[in-house]
């Protein structure tokens, strides 16, 4: 009859969408051997990074951090945590033996945009500002604390007080910094600002800070990650194998800079166009090429690269590409968590994209919840399998047949994604099945509080235990 050939013909043309959709989305789909291969390459640009003394894609600093804490810290300190998108400043105070009893007090600024990409003068010029209000909101202004530095970019340490910037990464820009001391630049801004004294003892990156207040509750912690605006790792690696040191100690905490990974074209295979978009469209084409994958500020770009297309083939929102979808960042990653959160009604993802200025229908909706869910489910895999990669080189590193571990971790996007369940697992769950990949490995993660900024404080604490 003529209704069941109607029928037929909705039913292919829904099929046909269906089709291309799924074909769209098929190179987030990442194969157990594509995984293994990222692991593989994970393992060998390590490797690289330790021998190479020039630039390799996995940079590998060293971070002169020789151990984590032993609980014997004590006294009064500064941190600054200069993150992706936020300074934090705390006072910290460590009492010998009294974890539970560490006192902490805090304090966010948000850095504005025109800061991130002025001049490096005006950003240290707003980081001493920063600090002279905290010290004033403490009644602290007289005191002269030693303080640790927490920055979240890759820095050429040579010893624990100073750092060379090597390039900016995420959405940080700001003129003449590259190449600088970093730690110089801070105790000038301090200079000029003339208002106040501190003592700078160490500078970190923020997955050692993470670490190194993990280990404070774990001593098995010997791992760093952060998944946030960006994404890295660090990890206690075996000094015989840092020959860009020489030094008689048996470990030294190691900056890996995982992010870097693919910089030399060696994840090429797994970009899919969307990606490459992403990529050109960044302050830093060519750069960070793994961490573009996997953190908070690339994610819902990603997203959008993919809707903006399915709008143009005319399988979503009804074809029609709107300003908004055409608007880069409109789509931040936490509307991403929510939206593939599968606790949440449709409705509300139509209402979620209605707030966004996007007009779904309910197959609209289903759509967008499996490019949200698809993105995400990519990035928890690769994170796994880079992960697969460090924990299989500290045991092999130690002989071991078998290696129990903690990974202390912090970031805005993984706390975010590890409350949601994210379709079929959680995000937890996802890099910990990915470390199936790593099997003679038991991996524990431990979600950090306040860690890179704490930690930068610990690390003070245990640099100055050495002078003594
Ligand atoms: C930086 C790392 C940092 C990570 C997480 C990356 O963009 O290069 O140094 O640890 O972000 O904040
Ligand atoms: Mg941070």
């Amino acid at each position: 009859s003529k209704g069941a050939a109607l029928v037929t013909a909705v039913a292919q043309r829904l099929a046909a969408r269906r089709r291309q959709v799924d074909e769209t989305l098929s190179p987030f789909r990442l194969s157990q051997e594509q995984l293994t291969l990222v692991k593989n390459r994970m393992s060998a640009g390590l490797e690289a990074g330790l021998r190479c003394k020039g630039t390799s894609s996995v940079k590998m600093l060293p971070s002169f951090v020789y151990r984590t804490p032993d609980g014997k810290e004590q006294g009064k300190y500064l941190a600054l945590d200069l993150g992706g998108t936020n300074l934090r400043a705390l006072l910290v105070t460590f009492k010998t033996g009294l974890q539970q009893n560490t006192r902490m007090h805090h304090k966010i600024y948000t850095i504005p945009l025109e800061i991130m990409q002025g001049t490096g003068e005006e950003l240290f010029d707003y980081i001493a500002y920063c600090i002279s209000d905290f010290l004033d909101y403490m009644g602290m202004k007289k005191a002269h604390l030693p303080a640790g530095f927490t920055f979240s970019f890759p820095c050429e340490q040579t010893a624990i007080d100073t750092g060379k910037l090597v390039s900016w990464t995420k959405g940080f820009k700001a003129t003449d910094c590259e190449g600088h001391d970093v730690v110089e630049m801070l105790r000038e801004a301090i200079k000029r600002r003339n208002e106040f004294d501190l003592d700078i003892i160490a500078m970190v990156n923020d997955t050692v800070g993470t670490m190194m207040s993990c280990a404070y509750e774990d001593p098995q912690c010997e791992i760093g990650m952060i998944v946030g605006t960006g994404t890295n790792v660090c990890y206690m690696e075996d000094l015989k194998n840092i020959e860009k040191t020489k030094q008689n100690i048996s470990k030294m905490c190691v900056n890996t800079e995982w992010g870097g990974l693919g910089d030399d074209g060696s994840l090429d295979d797994i970009m899919t166009p969307f990606d490459i978009e992403v990529n050109q469209n960044s302050i830093n084409p060519g750069k960070q090429r793994f961490e573009k994958l996997i953190s908070g500020m690339y994610l819902g770009e990603i997203v959008r690269q993919v809707l903006l297309d399915l709008t143009r083939a005319g399988l979503l929102f009804r074809g029609r590409v709107t300003e908004t979808l055409k608007t880069p960042g409109m789509f931040q990653t936490k509307y991403l968590s929510q939206i593939e959160s599968d606790r949440i009604a449709l409705l509300q993802v139509r209402s979620i994209l209605q707030q966004l200025g996007l007009n779904s229908t309910c197959n609209d909706s289903i759509i967008v919840r499996e490019v949200c869910a698809m993105v995400s489910r990519r990035a928890a895999q690769l994170c796994g399998a880079g992960m697969a990669a460090v924990v299989d080189k500290i045991r092999e590193n130690r002989g071991l047949n078998h290696l129990n571990i903690t990974v202390g971790v912090d970031g805005a996007l993984y706390k975010l994604l590890l409350r949601f369940t994210i379709y079929f697992s959680s995000l937890n769950d996802l890099i910990q099945s990915n470390l199936a990949l790593a099997p003679q490995c038991d991996v524990t993660f431990l979600p950090s509080d306040e860690g890179s900024g704490k930690g930068a404080a610990l690390i003070t604490a245990v640099a100055r235990q050495k002078h003594i």
